[in-house]
Protein backbone atom coordinates (compact mmCIF):
# COMPACT_ATOMS: atom_id res chain seq x y z
CA UNK A 1 0.00 0.00 0.00
CA UNK A 2 1.02 3.55 -0.91
CA UNK A 3 -0.67 6.97 0.37
CA UNK A 4 0.01 7.55 -3.23
CA UNK A 5 -2.35 5.36 -4.40
CA UNK A 6 -6.43 6.55 -4.78
CA UNK A 7 -8.76 4.28 -3.52
CA UNK A 8 -9.44 2.57 -6.91
CA UNK A 9 -5.71 1.65 -6.98
CA UNK A 10 -5.76 0.55 -3.00
CA UNK A 11 -8.49 -1.50 -3.73
CA UNK A 12 -7.32 -3.38 -7.02
CA UNK A 13 -6.06 -6.97 -6.54
CA UNK A 14 -4.50 -7.31 -10.35
CA UNK A 15 -3.73 -10.02 -12.41
CA UNK A 16 -0.49 -12.28 -12.22
CA UNK A 17 1.00 -13.93 -15.57
CA UNK A 18 2.32 -17.20 -15.88
CA UNK A 19 5.81 -17.15 -15.14
CA UNK A 20 8.27 -15.70 -18.47
CA UNK A 21 11.79 -17.07 -17.60
CA UNK A 22 15.09 -15.10 -17.76
CA UNK A 23 17.49 -16.75 -16.36
CA UNK A 24 17.06 -20.75 -16.73
CA UNK A 25 16.09 -22.66 -19.87
CA UNK A 26 12.59 -24.25 -19.06
CA UNK A 27 9.93 -26.56 -21.24
CA UNK A 28 7.57 -23.64 -21.27
CA UNK A 29 3.90 -25.31 -20.51
CA UNK A 30 2.73 -22.61 -18.19
CA UNK A 31 0.88 -19.84 -20.80
CA UNK A 32 -0.66 -21.65 -23.63
CA UNK A 33 1.84 -20.51 -25.79
CA UNK A 34 2.25 -22.14 -29.14
CA UNK A 35 5.66 -24.66 -29.28
CA UNK A 36 5.32 -24.05 -33.36
CA UNK A 37 6.64 -20.64 -35.31
CA UNK A 38 4.51 -18.48 -37.11
CA UNK A 39 4.85 -19.11 -40.36
CA UNK A 40 7.76 -17.14 -42.49
CA UNK A 41 5.17 -15.29 -44.39
CA UNK A 42 3.89 -13.06 -41.18
CA UNK A 43 7.56 -12.79 -39.76
CA UNK A 44 8.25 -11.48 -43.34
CA UNK A 45 5.03 -9.35 -43.33
CA UNK A 46 5.81 -7.59 -39.81
CA UNK A 47 9.92 -7.41 -40.66
CA UNK A 48 8.96 -5.28 -43.53
CA UNK A 49 6.74 -3.30 -41.30
CA UNK A 50 9.63 -2.49 -39.29
CA UNK A 51 10.69 0.54 -41.88
CA UNK A 52 10.44 4.05 -42.03
CA UNK A 53 6.68 3.59 -42.09
CA UNK A 54 7.46 3.59 -37.97
CA UNK A 55 7.94 7.35 -37.97
CA UNK A 56 3.73 7.49 -38.39
CA UNK A 57 1.06 6.75 -36.55
CA UNK A 58 -0.57 3.61 -37.58
CA UNK A 59 -4.49 3.38 -38.68
CA UNK A 60 -6.67 4.27 -35.88
CA UNK A 61 -9.47 2.24 -37.49
CA UNK A 62 -7.31 -1.34 -38.15
CA UNK A 63 -9.23 -0.87 -40.92
CA UNK A 64 -6.48 -3.22 -43.12
CA UNK A 65 -6.61 -6.33 -40.63
CA UNK A 66 -10.34 -5.77 -39.80
CA UNK A 67 -10.50 -6.62 -43.21
CA UNK A 68 -8.54 -9.48 -43.55
CA UNK A 69 -10.49 -10.87 -40.32
CA UNK A 70 -13.72 -10.31 -41.72
CA UNK A 71 -13.44 -12.01 -44.97
CA UNK A 72 -11.92 -15.30 -43.07
CA UNK A 73 -14.69 -15.25 -40.73
CA UNK A 74 -17.80 -14.37 -43.00
CA UNK A 75 -18.60 -11.39 -41.48
CA UNK A 76 -18.43 -7.78 -42.14
CA UNK A 77 -15.00 -5.39 -41.10
CA UNK A 78 -17.69 -3.33 -38.95
CA UNK A 79 -18.56 -6.25 -37.10
CA UNK A 80 -14.79 -6.78 -36.00
CA UNK A 81 -12.66 -4.66 -33.83
CA UNK A 82 -9.15 -5.17 -33.33
CA UNK A 83 -6.96 -4.71 -30.04
CA UNK A 84 -3.95 -5.10 -28.16
CA UNK A 85 -4.42 -8.83 -27.53
CA UNK A 86 -7.62 -10.44 -26.46
CA UNK A 87 -7.29 -9.30 -22.80
CA UNK A 88 -7.54 -5.30 -23.67
CA UNK A 89 -10.33 -6.18 -25.80
CA UNK A 90 -11.84 -8.20 -22.56
CA UNK A 91 -10.90 -4.95 -20.70
CA UNK A 92 -12.98 -2.22 -23.02
CA UNK A 93 -16.35 -4.52 -23.64
CA UNK A 94 -16.36 -5.31 -19.50
CA UNK A 95 -16.07 -1.24 -19.20
CA UNK A 96 -18.41 -0.69 -22.51
CA UNK A 97 -21.27 -3.20 -21.63
CA UNK A 98 -20.93 -4.33 -17.86
CA UNK A 99 -21.52 -2.40 -14.79
CA UNK A 100 -23.84 0.78 -13.98
CA UNK A 101 -26.56 1.21 -16.73
CA UNK A 102 -25.98 -2.29 -18.36
CA UNK A 103 -28.91 -2.77 -20.62
CA UNK A 104 -29.57 0.70 -20.83
CA UNK A 105 -31.77 1.27 -18.03
CA UNK A 106 -29.30 3.63 -15.86
CA UNK A 107 -30.48 2.54 -13.06
CA UNK A 108 -29.54 -1.26 -13.51
CA UNK A 109 -27.48 -2.64 -10.53
CA UNK A 110 -28.14 -6.75 -11.29
CA UNK A 111 -24.48 -8.58 -11.25
CA UNK A 112 -22.55 -9.67 -14.30
CA UNK A 113 -22.34 -13.44 -14.32
CA UNK A 114 -19.43 -15.93 -14.80
CA UNK A 115 -18.29 -19.00 -13.93
CA UNK A 116 -16.70 -19.47 -9.77
CA UNK A 117 -14.03 -21.51 -11.87
CA UNK A 118 -13.03 -19.50 -15.08
CA UNK A 119 -10.43 -17.10 -16.46
CA UNK A 120 -8.87 -14.99 -13.91
CA UNK A 121 -8.43 -11.76 -15.55
CA UNK A 122 -13.19 -11.56 -15.12
CA UNK A 123 -13.24 -10.65 -11.67
CA UNK A 124 -9.81 -8.21 -12.14
CA UNK A 125 -11.65 -6.28 -14.73
CA UNK A 126 -15.12 -6.48 -12.76
CA UNK A 127 -13.17 -4.58 -10.23
CA UNK A 128 -10.93 -2.13 -12.03
CA UNK A 129 -14.11 -1.15 -13.40
CA UNK A 130 -16.44 -1.16 -10.42
CA UNK A 131 -18.63 -3.95 -11.75
CA UNK A 132 -20.78 -5.84 -9.76
CA UNK A 133 -20.44 -9.62 -10.60
CA UNK A 134 -21.76 -12.90 -8.90
CA UNK A 135 -19.49 -16.58 -9.87
CA UNK A 136 -21.65 -19.27 -10.46
CA UNK A 137 -20.54 -22.40 -9.82
CA UNK A 138 -19.33 -25.25 -12.09
CA UNK A 139 -21.04 -28.56 -12.02
CA UNK A 140 -19.62 -31.51 -10.18
CA UNK A 141 -17.85 -32.53 -13.04
CA UNK A 142 -16.09 -28.96 -13.84
CA UNK A 143 -18.59 -28.17 -16.62
CA UNK A 144 -20.79 -24.71 -17.20
CA UNK A 145 -24.27 -25.03 -16.94
CA UNK A 146 -25.82 -22.76 -19.55
CA UNK A 147 -29.01 -22.99 -17.52
CA UNK A 148 -28.01 -21.19 -14.63
CA UNK A 149 -27.20 -17.82 -17.20
CA UNK A 150 -30.75 -17.68 -18.22
CA UNK A 151 -31.77 -15.47 -15.48
CA UNK A 152 -32.09 -11.41 -15.19
CA UNK A 153 -28.42 -10.46 -14.69
CA UNK A 154 -25.98 -7.67 -15.82
CA UNK A 155 -24.67 -9.77 -18.29
CA UNK A 156 -22.47 -12.72 -18.66
CA UNK A 157 -19.45 -13.46 -19.68
CA UNK A 158 -17.55 -17.11 -20.43
CA UNK A 159 -15.12 -18.71 -22.44
CA UNK A 160 -15.68 -21.26 -24.47
CA UNK A 161 -13.94 -23.90 -23.99
CA UNK A 162 -13.55 -22.99 -20.16
CA UNK A 163 -10.23 -22.03 -19.06
CA UNK A 164 -8.57 -23.22 -17.05
CA UNK A 165 -10.50 -26.49 -17.20
CA UNK A 166 -10.33 -26.81 -21.65
CA UNK A 167 -13.88 -28.67 -21.16
CA UNK A 168 -16.01 -26.80 -24.17
CA UNK A 169 -19.70 -26.22 -23.90
CA UNK A 170 -21.58 -26.68 -28.11
CA UNK A 171 -22.44 -23.78 -29.35
CA UNK A 172 -26.33 -24.75 -29.36
CA UNK A 173 -26.21 -24.62 -25.62
CA UNK A 174 -24.96 -21.17 -25.17
CA UNK A 175 -27.62 -20.25 -27.92
CA UNK A 176 -30.32 -20.61 -25.20
CA UNK A 177 -28.19 -17.91 -23.40
CA UNK A 178 -27.91 -15.03 -25.51
CA UNK A 179 -31.16 -15.51 -26.39
CA UNK A 180 -32.61 -14.90 -22.91
CA UNK A 181 -30.00 -11.83 -22.28
CA UNK A 182 -30.93 -10.19 -25.41
CA UNK A 183 -34.42 -10.03 -24.16
CA UNK A 184 -33.67 -7.23 -21.34
CA UNK A 185 -30.46 -5.97 -23.97
CA UNK A 186 -27.84 -8.08 -21.60
CA UNK A 187 -24.21 -8.58 -23.75
CA UNK A 188 -23.21 -12.21 -23.45
CA UNK A 189 -19.32 -12.49 -24.22
CA UNK A 190 -18.10 -15.73 -25.65
CA UNK A 191 -14.21 -15.75 -25.03
CA UNK A 192 -13.22 -17.91 -27.88
CA UNK A 193 -9.42 -18.03 -26.77
CA UNK A 194 -8.97 -21.58 -27.20
CA UNK A 195 -12.19 -22.35 -29.62
CA UNK A 196 -9.49 -23.59 -32.88
CA UNK A 197 -8.75 -26.79 -30.32
CA UNK A 198 -11.87 -28.08 -30.33
CA UNK A 199 -13.39 -30.96 -32.51
CA UNK A 200 -10.99 -31.77 -34.86
CA UNK A 201 -9.66 -28.07 -35.49
CA UNK A 202 -10.23 -24.96 -37.48
CA UNK A 203 -13.03 -25.63 -40.38
CA UNK A 204 -11.20 -25.23 -43.79
CA UNK A 205 -11.04 -21.63 -44.92
CA UNK A 206 -12.68 -20.37 -42.43
CA UNK A 207 -10.24 -18.50 -40.42
CA UNK A 208 -9.39 -20.08 -36.53
CA UNK A 209 -12.67 -20.73 -36.36
CA UNK A 210 -13.57 -23.80 -34.24
CA UNK A 211 -16.31 -26.61 -34.51
CA UNK A 212 -18.38 -24.52 -31.64
CA UNK A 213 -17.60 -21.15 -32.63
CA UNK A 214 -20.44 -19.15 -32.21
CA UNK A 215 -19.14 -16.66 -35.04
CA UNK A 216 -21.63 -17.65 -37.48
CA UNK A 217 -24.60 -16.82 -35.45
CA UNK A 218 -22.93 -12.98 -35.13
CA UNK A 219 -26.03 -11.73 -37.45
CA UNK A 220 -28.50 -13.47 -35.66
CA UNK A 221 -27.60 -12.51 -31.95
CA UNK A 222 -26.63 -8.65 -31.79
CA UNK A 223 -25.90 -8.82 -28.03
CA UNK A 224 -23.39 -11.41 -28.66
CA UNK A 225 -19.61 -10.23 -28.96
CA UNK A 226 -17.18 -13.19 -29.35
CA UNK A 227 -13.35 -12.37 -28.31
CA UNK A 228 -10.18 -14.36 -30.20
CA UNK A 229 -6.53 -14.15 -29.73
CA UNK A 230 -3.71 -14.57 -31.93
CA UNK A 231 -1.61 -15.90 -29.27
CA UNK A 232 -2.32 -18.92 -29.54
CA UNK A 233 -3.49 -20.37 -32.73
CA UNK A 234 -1.72 -18.14 -34.50
CA UNK A 235 1.74 -18.44 -32.62
CA UNK A 236 1.93 -14.81 -31.91
CA UNK A 237 1.45 -13.67 -28.31
CA UNK A 238 4.63 -11.83 -28.83
CA UNK A 239 2.93 -9.66 -30.98
CA UNK A 240 -0.16 -8.64 -28.63
CA UNK A 241 -2.95 -9.06 -30.74
CA UNK A 242 -6.32 -9.79 -30.51
CA UNK A 243 -10.01 -9.51 -31.85
CA UNK A 244 -13.35 -8.96 -31.07
CA UNK A 245 -16.72 -9.93 -33.26
CA UNK A 246 -20.32 -8.95 -32.88
CA UNK A 247 -23.21 -6.68 -34.39
CA UNK A 248 -21.75 -2.87 -35.53
CA UNK A 249 -23.85 -1.20 -32.32
CA UNK A 250 -21.23 -3.56 -29.72
CA UNK A 251 -18.04 -2.84 -32.19
CA UNK A 252 -19.02 0.91 -32.15
CA UNK A 253 -19.29 0.95 -28.29
CA UNK A 254 -15.87 -0.91 -28.24
CA UNK A 255 -14.53 2.33 -29.99
CA UNK A 256 -15.59 4.49 -27.86
CA UNK A 257 -14.12 2.71 -24.79
CA UNK A 258 -10.73 2.77 -26.65
CA UNK A 259 -10.99 6.18 -27.80
CA UNK A 260 -11.33 7.34 -24.61
CA UNK A 261 -7.98 5.61 -23.84
CA UNK A 262 -5.37 4.79 -26.12
CA UNK A 263 -6.31 5.87 -30.62
CA UNK A 264 -3.93 3.32 -31.34
CA UNK A 265 -3.63 0.22 -29.35
CA UNK A 266 -2.51 -1.93 -32.17
CA UNK A 267 0.77 -0.83 -33.70
CA UNK A 268 1.85 -1.17 -37.37
CA UNK A 269 3.83 -3.86 -36.55
CA UNK A 270 1.13 -5.80 -35.11
CA UNK A 271 -1.54 -4.23 -38.02
CA UNK A 272 0.97 -6.19 -40.50
CA UNK A 273 1.31 -9.28 -38.50
CA UNK A 274 -2.94 -9.82 -37.45
CA UNK A 275 -3.44 -9.22 -41.77
CA UNK A 276 -0.51 -11.85 -42.96
CA UNK A 277 -1.47 -14.19 -40.09
CA UNK A 278 -5.06 -14.67 -41.58
CA UNK A 279 -3.53 -15.00 -44.84
CA UNK A 280 -1.73 -18.13 -43.35
CA UNK A 281 -4.72 -20.07 -41.38
CA UNK A 282 -4.12 -23.09 -43.94
CA UNK A 283 -0.63 -23.29 -41.72
CA UNK A 284 -2.20 -22.91 -38.88
CA UNK A 285 -4.99 -25.04 -39.17
CA UNK A 286 -2.52 -27.73 -39.47
CA UNK A 287 -0.31 -26.48 -36.17
CA UNK A 288 -4.01 -26.67 -34.60
CA UNK A 289 -4.39 -30.43 -35.56
CA UNK A 290 -0.44 -31.35 -34.78
CA UNK A 291 -1.18 -30.07 -31.12
CA UNK A 292 -4.79 -31.74 -30.66
CA UNK A 293 -2.55 -34.95 -31.74
CA UNK A 294 -0.45 -34.21 -29.08
CA UNK A 295 -3.51 -33.56 -26.53
CA UNK A 296 -4.98 -36.91 -27.26
CA UNK A 297 -2.00 -38.60 -27.38
CA UNK A 298 -0.77 -37.50 -23.91
CA UNK A 299 -3.99 -37.68 -21.91
CA UNK A 300 -4.40 -41.16 -22.05
CA UNK A 301 -1.21 -42.16 -21.05
CA UNK A 302 -1.29 -39.73 -18.46
CA UNK A 303 -4.75 -41.41 -16.99
CA UNK A 304 -2.15 -44.85 -17.32
CA UNK A 305 -0.22 -43.53 -14.48
CA UNK A 306 -3.34 -42.52 -12.38
CA UNK A 307 -3.84 -38.82 -13.36
CA UNK A 308 -7.40 -37.91 -13.65
CA UNK A 309 -7.56 -35.91 -16.89
CA UNK A 310 -10.59 -33.48 -17.64
CA UNK A 311 -11.71 -33.91 -21.46
CA UNK A 312 -10.03 -30.93 -22.67
CA UNK A 313 -11.18 -28.94 -25.68
CA UNK A 314 -8.33 -26.67 -25.65
CA UNK A 315 -4.16 -26.20 -25.91
CA UNK A 316 -3.42 -27.46 -22.30
CA UNK A 317 -4.72 -30.17 -20.00
CA UNK A 318 -5.79 -29.79 -16.70
CA UNK A 319 -4.75 -32.71 -14.09
CA UNK A 320 -4.47 -33.94 -10.59
CA UNK A 321 -3.05 -36.99 -9.04
CA UNK A 322 -5.24 -38.80 -6.23
CA UNK A 323 -1.32 -39.14 -3.91
CA UNK A 324 0.12 -35.49 -4.48
CA UNK A 325 -1.10 -32.31 -4.25
CA UNK A 326 -1.29 -29.56 -7.03
CA UNK A 327 1.63 -27.74 -5.44
CA UNK A 328 4.08 -30.66 -5.08
CA UNK A 329 3.63 -31.31 -8.07
CA UNK A 330 4.06 -28.30 -9.56
CA UNK A 331 7.49 -27.53 -7.28
CA UNK A 332 8.51 -31.10 -8.40
CA UNK A 333 8.01 -30.41 -11.93
CA UNK A 334 10.11 -26.92 -11.91
CA UNK A 335 12.78 -28.50 -10.31
CA UNK A 336 12.84 -31.08 -13.03
CA UNK A 337 13.07 -27.60 -15.59
CA UNK A 338 9.51 -28.24 -16.31
CA UNK A 339 7.14 -24.51 -16.04
CA UNK A 340 3.10 -25.70 -15.30
CA UNK A 341 0.76 -23.27 -14.27
CA UNK A 342 -0.91 -23.52 -10.58
CA UNK A 343 -3.75 -21.50 -8.28
CA UNK A 344 -3.84 -22.71 -5.19
CA UNK A 345 -7.42 -21.76 -4.77
CA UNK A 346 -10.47 -24.18 -3.21
CA UNK A 347 -11.41 -27.24 -5.96
CA UNK A 348 -8.64 -26.54 -8.33
CA UNK A 349 -5.39 -26.49 -5.59
CA UNK A 350 -4.65 -29.69 -6.44
CA UNK A 351 -5.08 -29.33 -10.22
CA UNK A 352 -1.96 -28.69 -12.74
CA UNK A 353 -2.82 -26.53 -15.96
CA UNK A 354 -0.17 -28.27 -18.56
CA UNK A 355 -0.01 -26.18 -22.21
CA UNK A 356 0.54 -28.60 -25.08
CA UNK A 357 3.87 -28.21 -26.32
CA UNK A 358 5.78 -29.90 -28.76
CA UNK A 359 5.40 -34.35 -28.89
CA UNK A 360 9.50 -33.83 -27.50
CA UNK A 361 8.40 -31.40 -24.77
CA UNK A 362 5.55 -33.47 -23.86
CA UNK A 363 7.77 -36.80 -24.01
CA UNK A 364 9.84 -35.00 -20.91
CA UNK A 365 6.73 -33.74 -19.47
CA UNK A 366 5.96 -37.33 -18.88
CA UNK A 367 9.17 -38.78 -17.92
CA UNK A 368 9.44 -36.32 -15.05
CA UNK A 369 5.45 -36.78 -14.36
CA UNK A 370 6.16 -40.49 -13.90
CA UNK A 371 9.32 -39.97 -11.89
CA UNK A 372 7.52 -37.78 -9.50
CA UNK A 373 4.47 -39.70 -8.84
CA UNK A 374 5.86 -43.62 -9.32
CA UNK A 375 9.70 -43.50 -10.02
CA UNK A 376 9.86 -45.06 -13.42
CA UNK A 377 10.82 -44.12 -16.89
CA UNK A 378 8.27 -43.54 -19.93
CA UNK A 379 8.87 -46.44 -22.29
N1 LIG B 1 -8.93 -15.23 -22.65
C1 LIG B 1 -8.53 -16.38 -22.07
C2 LIG B 1 -9.54 -17.36 -21.63
C3 LIG B 1 -7.15 -16.61 -21.90
O1 LIG B 1 -6.74 -17.73 -21.29
C4 LIG B 1 -6.21 -15.66 -22.35
C5 LIG B 1 -4.73 -15.91 -22.21
N2 LIG B 1 -4.20 -15.72 -20.95
C6 LIG B 1 -6.69 -14.49 -22.91
C7 LIG B 1 -8.05 -14.31 -23.07
C8 LIG B 1 -5.77 -13.36 -23.32
O2 LIG B 1 -5.00 -13.63 -24.43
P1 LIG B 1 -4.21 -12.49 -25.18
O3 LIG B 1 -4.29 -11.23 -24.38
O4 LIG B 1 -2.83 -13.01 -25.31
O5 LIG B 1 -4.90 -12.33 -26.51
Amino acid sequence: MSAYWNSRVRKLDPYTPGEQPRDRKFIKLNTNENPYPPPPGVIAAIQEAAGEGLRLYPDPDCLLPRMAIAEQYGVRPGQVFAGNGSDEVLAFAFAAFFGKGAGGDDDAVLPLLFPDITYSFYPVYAGLWDIPFKTIPLTENFTIAPDNYRVDSGGVIFPNPNAPTGIALKAKEILPVAEYQGRNNRVVIVDEAYGAFAGSGPLPGRGFLGAESLVPYTDRYPNMLTVHTLSKTASLAGLRAGFAIGSEPLIEGLCRVRDSFNSYPVDRLAQAGIAAAMAGTPYYAETARKLIATRERIAPLLRKEGFETLPSAANFIFIRHPEKTGAELFAALRERGILVRHWDKGRIADFLRVSIGTDAEMNEFLNAARQITGNKKWK
